[in-house]
């Protein structure tokens, strides 16, 4: 098989085929060994509880799939090489949902019409198709570190004003998640090198709540309320901006709302910040920071 063959629908059998065989003929050891993602292949899976699992070995085929675009100097991705269980696992996931809805890629490669826009941090543990089991095609996103938004962002603005005004998606969610280590930085002393200019925005978000953030003694809890307050910094500045302010002034339905992600329960909740219009927003904006503490320790009780 050619590194450099053409993507086509022939190629791609011939491969899965060569990987299929491979697997079911030969024993794996345990350094290699490994299990292709269960969910992903149920995830689009017309409802039945179909397993399929495919073991890795040394007498993979020489090279996997490789853009013939992108055909370069260096010597393409086999079998060693620590990403070959990516692309194996693509080829698999591609192959599953072919069987299983043979129209998909082909519906897809016409348009996109996510309703959700998702902000959220870039933590490898808060995946927005994953938690909210939405297939590609559904959502719409932005991710940084700390899922902060600024009025000078023009990367997240742009994605925010193709979201709204061209997707028209219908939710704007901001997802802020416990544990979330930009944050935990921004409440420390420390300095990270150039990210400091970064984690500056969340201690600005910080120096507005000083009182009511450092009487939390708990350290955990402190950092819990950081990454909640920061979160609603983050809708609040999407719901300020001129994008969110034009498209409600021309009637589009849409709500920015902020929530937060457990990573160790997996639950997703409300935050109660949720923005659905002008004067919702000047309401969000009127909440002294002693209200907001007072309503969060309530919530706890
Ligand atoms: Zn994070």
């Amino acid at each position: 098989m050619s590194s450099t063959a053409p993507t086509t629908d022939s190629n791609l059998a011939v491969q899965v085929e060569a990987l299929e065989i491979k697997a079911t003929t030969t024993t794996a050891t345990p350094r290699n060994h490994y299990h292709y993602q269960h969910h992903l292949l149920r995830k689009y899976s017309s409802g039945e509880d179909e397993v399929e699992e495919v073991e890795d070995d040394n007498e993979e085929p020489r090279s996997l799939r490789r853009s013939p675009v992108t055909h370069g100097p260096s010597p393409a991705v086999d079998h060693s090489h620590g990403l070959a269980r990516l692309l194996k696992n693509n080829l698999l996931w591609s192959k599953a949902i072919r069987e299983r809805q043979p129209d998909f890629f082909d519906r897809g490669s016409k348009g996109q019409q996510p309703e959700v826009f998702w902000i959220g941090c870039s933590d490898s543990r808060v995946p927005e198709n994953e938690v909210l089991q939405l297939a590609p095609g559904e959502v719409f996103t932005h991710r940084n570190i700390a899922n902060v938004v600024i009025s000078t962002d023009l990367n997240c603005l742009s994605v925010l004003q193709y979201a709204v005004d061209v997707l028209k998606v219908k939710h704007v969610i901001v997802c802020g998640h416990y544990g979330c280590g930009g944050v935990a930085a921004a409440l420390s002393d420390q300095s990270f090198g150039l990210i400091d200019h970064w984690l500056a925005n969340i201690k600005d978000v910080k120096r507005q709540h000083d009182s009511n953030i450092d009487s939390i003694q708990d350290q955990e809890e402190r950092c819990r309320a950081l990454v909640e307050i920061n979160c609603r910094n983050s809708v609040l500045t999407v719901a300020k901006s001129p994008i969110m302010k034009a498209a409600w002034a021309r009637g589009q339905v849409i709500d920015v709302v902020g929530m937060v992600y457990d990573i160790q329960t997996g639950f997703l909740s409300e935050l109660g910040y949720h923005v659905s219009n002008e004067k919702d927003l000047k309401t969000h904006l009127s909440v002294h920071s002693d209200a907001l503490f007072a309503a969060r320790k309530n919530t706890q009780l």
